[in-house]
């Protein structure tokens, strides 16, 4: 059997050597005798690896020692009430930039436990654009600021990290995570969801400025404390051992093709490409404003929307995969996160190439 194409926006591919390791090591992890889904997570062994991929994704993000990381079993989404719950403290209000469906879906979860204040919102332009940063109303009183670096959905990235004055910048990076080089220091928390760019779903990373962490109000759940979590090391509860045990093998990987500067590289290349032959085609079509365009999740529509369903089909036979758009927004969308080769954009390229022709 061949591997396809994966142009899913997650659960999402992952590289092939990191899949035949897991593979190999499935049934006798490192001379133990037993699985990764197996054995304890209070074993040295486990213990062991959970520093060794908390040291990783330090190294890779350069991130410094004032921050915490924790693997959480828990969805991305679960971040939409921790933050609040966690960091509202004795304020009373949050600050949010509504970019899409994620960071809407965040405000609609944050407004059960805290006023928002919405600095701007990209609803009505159909979240194909962000206003200027000068325009948004940012309040000095409120807790955070929150926005999603990458939306998933809509295709729409914001490519600076905006200045949050003085309060702390909380940021959904889920499907940009580990994408390129990040300055983890203009952050007070940083979340992804694994599905996206680092491991199996069931997990979410938190990168924490130490500062936030302690504020929870009387309500939180422990599981969700960050303080809990942080202060046994993730290991509060029982953790999702096999998406840290993943997540330690794909960093590695990241380590071994050269870390985000080289997958920055790689990803620009590979968006640039689909880019220009969209705009340039004729017949396929991406609404988003180019200087928010995403490099990670490409959406598009055919001319003719009736063609969708054959597109679809015919794609999947030339071994490209899961590229329908989600159903809010309609059409197709390509994902193209780091496991995602180049040959792969190409191929798809070809493909497209090929289908407008026969229909135009
Ligand atoms: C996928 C995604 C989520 C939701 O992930 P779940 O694990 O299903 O909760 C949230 N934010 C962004 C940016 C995403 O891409």
């Amino acid at each position: 059997m061949a591997r396809v194409y994966n142009f899913g926006a997650g659960p999402a591919m992952l590289p092939e050597v990191v899949l035949q390791q897991a593979q190999e090591e499935l049934l006798d992890w490192q001379g133990s005798g037993m699985s990764i889904v197996e054995i304890s997570h209070r074993s040295k062994k486990f213990m062991a690896l959970v520093d060794e991929t908390t040291n990783l994704l330090r190294e890779l993000l350069a991130i410094p020692n004032q921050y915490k990381i924790i693997f959480l079993a828990a969805p991305c989404r679960s971040q939409f009430a921790m933050i609040p719950l966690n960091c509202i403290g004795n304020k009373t209000q949050a600050d949010y930039l509504d970019t899409g469906l994620w960071s809407h879906q965040a405000i609609k979860e944050a407004k059960r436990y805290t006023n928002v204040n919405i600095v701007s919102s990209s609803e009505n332009n159909g979240y194909t654009t962000i206003a200027k940063p000068e325009t948004w109303k940012c309040d000095p009183t409120s807790a955070y600021l929150y926005y999603c670096a990458n939306e998933t959905v809509n295709g729409l990235a914001l490519h600076e990290i905006p200045d949050a004055g003085t309060i702390p910048l909380a940021c959904d990076m889920t499907s940009c995570f580990l994408a390129q080089p990040v300055d983890i220091t203009r952050f007070g928390i940083v979340f992804a969801g694994a599905q996206k760019n680092i491991a199996p779903a069931g997990m979410t990373i938190v990168i924490v400025r130490e500062d936030l962490i302690g504020h929870a109000n009387a309500i939180t759940p422990t599981t969700d404390n960050y303080q809990v979590n942080a202060a046994e090391n993730s290991l509060y509860y029982t953790p999702n051992s096999f998406s840290i045990y993943m997540a330690n093998l794909n960093f590695k990987w990241l380590q071994r093709e050269g870390g985000l500067s080289a997958m920055q590289q790689c990803n620009q290349t590979k968006a640039k490409l689909l880019y220009e032959y969209i705009d340039n085609s004729g017949f396929y079509h991406n609404p988003v404003d180019p200087n928010y365009r995403s490099i990670m999740n490409v959406p598009f529509t055919l001319a003719d929307q009736s063609l969708d369903e054959s597109f679809l089909a015919e794609a999947s036979r030339a071994g490209l995969a899961e590229l329908k758009g989600h159903r809010t927004v309609g059409g197709m969308r390509a994902s193209l996160y780091n496991a995602m080769p180049k040959a792969g954009v190409e191929a798809l390229i070809t493909f497209m190439q090929k289908f407008a022709k026969a229909h135009t």
